[in-house]
């Protein structure tokens, strides 16, 4: 039997809808971890795909500061 740490954190992709303006810019650096909502909001997509590197440059690059990472611990 295998023991996991289920109180370990599991880093995801967080994009705020009150500043996400739907520009589709951080999809340009890391284009499988984000999607265009029925609102025409960008969302993020967890587990994410990209490499870190590429999320860190989807963060910097955003006008609105809208993608962070965040731990989940659900
Ligand atoms: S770059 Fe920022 S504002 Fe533009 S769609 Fe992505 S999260 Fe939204």
């Amino acid at each position: 039997m295998t023991i996991t740490d289920q109180t370990k954190p599991v880093r995801i992709v967080v994009v705020d809808p009150d500043k996400c303006t739907g520009s589709t810019l951080c999809m340009a650096w890391a284009r499988h971890s984000f999607e265009v909502g029925p609102d025409l909001k960008t969302l993020a997509i967890n587990p994410f795909t990209d490499s870190e590197a590429a999320i860190l440059r989807a963060i910097a690059e955003c006008p609105r500061h809208a993608v962070s990472f965040a731990d989940d611990r659900s």
